[in-house]
């Protein structure tokens, strides 16, 4: 649940940055493509984020909705 929840906020901040360094976001002078790179990676790594969502929502519920 931290690893889906952190990683999660990370990116969303991560792309926030790059949004409020317009142009510049994109470009290696500044290195927030970098984070959002390596973010983008432990998003799908030792769990994707669906899958957790999947699994926590089983344990919820007791209701699973995997296909
Ligand atoms: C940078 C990086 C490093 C990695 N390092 C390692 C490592 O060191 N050791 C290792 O063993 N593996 C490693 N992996 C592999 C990683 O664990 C897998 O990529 C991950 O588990 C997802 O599996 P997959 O790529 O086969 O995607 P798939 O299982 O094919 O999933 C594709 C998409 O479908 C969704 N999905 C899958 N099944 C379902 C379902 N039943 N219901 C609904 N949606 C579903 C997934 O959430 C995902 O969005 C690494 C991956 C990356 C990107």
């Amino acid at each position: 649940m931290l690893k889906m929840n952190n990683v999660g906020i990370a990116l969303e901040t991560a792309r926030k940055a790059r949004d409020i360094l317009g142009a510049n976001g994109i470009v290696d002078d500044y290195c927030i493509m970098r984070h959002m790179n390596n973010l983008e990676s432990v998003y799908t790594y030792e769990g994707t984020n669906d899958i957790h969502k999947l699994v926590i929502g089983e344990r919820i519920t007791g209701i699973s909705a995997f296909v």
